[in-house]
């Protein structure tokens, strides 16, 4: 299957992202990811992304998408895909769509995550990631066993650079802004799935894996 997923800063993509690639044996592929390992290789082109990401800021759309459909086309996402964080404005959208067409493929569904703003900024603020597996956790609502550590890996726990009030708020004028427009345009191409992002984690994958089944029948 090749399912996008859609959502606010911290409405548990990644998460949520890697319990249904695993579920369907697809590969989750994070455009936030792919921007992080480039970055974290200090070439100029990661210089040139960290500019965007740690203001808040997308980074433009031609770009974006040439890294995203790069990695698209590696063996392990040849039999499908599930896209995290990307496409995040309609341009991305018409892009990937082009992409897709010249692969002679289609998407299958969208799914979108929904959560209120308050909840957001309270869930970013406390995120900390594993710098080696990144697996997130939250130091009030799911803190980890070893202060600092990671349960899954015992990988060092980090904030991310771009969950500051600050950069969290500038990141959800963003989403309001640029990627709001993009629901609509799937909703009109009969892809969208609303999901409700509040809750536990299994709980909103249910959610998810109920909405998928409903159009994958
Ligand atoms: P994420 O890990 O999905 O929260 O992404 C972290 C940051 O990477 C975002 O705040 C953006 O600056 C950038 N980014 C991720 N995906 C995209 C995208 N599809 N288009 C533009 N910028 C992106």
């Amino acid at each position: 299957m090749r399912i996008v997923l859609i959502g606010p800063p911290g409405a548990g993509k990644g998460t949520q992202a890697r319990v249904l690639a695993g579920r369907l044996s697809v590969p989750a592929i994070s455009s936030g990811d792919l921007f992080r390992a480039e970055t974290s290789r200090g070439s100029a082109l990661g210089e040139l992304i960290k500019r965007h990401t740690e203001a808040g800021e997308l980074v433009p759309d031609e770009l974006t998408t040439t890294i995203v459909t790069r990695r698209l086309h590696e063996p392990d996402a040849g039999g499908g895909f599930l896209l995290d964080g990307f496409p995040r404005t309609v341009r991305q959208a018409e892009l990937l769509a082009q992409a897709l067409e010249e692969d002679k493929t289609v998407l299958d569904a969208v799914i979108a995550l929904d959560l209120p703003d308050d909840e957001i900024v309270q869930r970013l603020t406390g995120r900390r990631m594993c710098q080696a597996c990144g697996m997130a956790v939250h130091t009030v609502f799911s803190p980890p066993r070893v202060p600092g550590r990671c349960d899954g890996c015992a990988g060092a726990l980090v904030r991310r650079a771009d969950d500051t009030e600050e950069t969290v708020l500038r990141r959800l004028a963003v989403y309001a802004e640029q990627t709001v427009p993009l629901l609509r345009w799937y909703a009109d191409r009969e892809l969208l799935l609303p999901v409700d992002a509040k809750g536990a984690v299994p709980e909103v994958s249910d959610r998810m894996r109920a909405a998928l089944a409903a159009v994958t029948r």
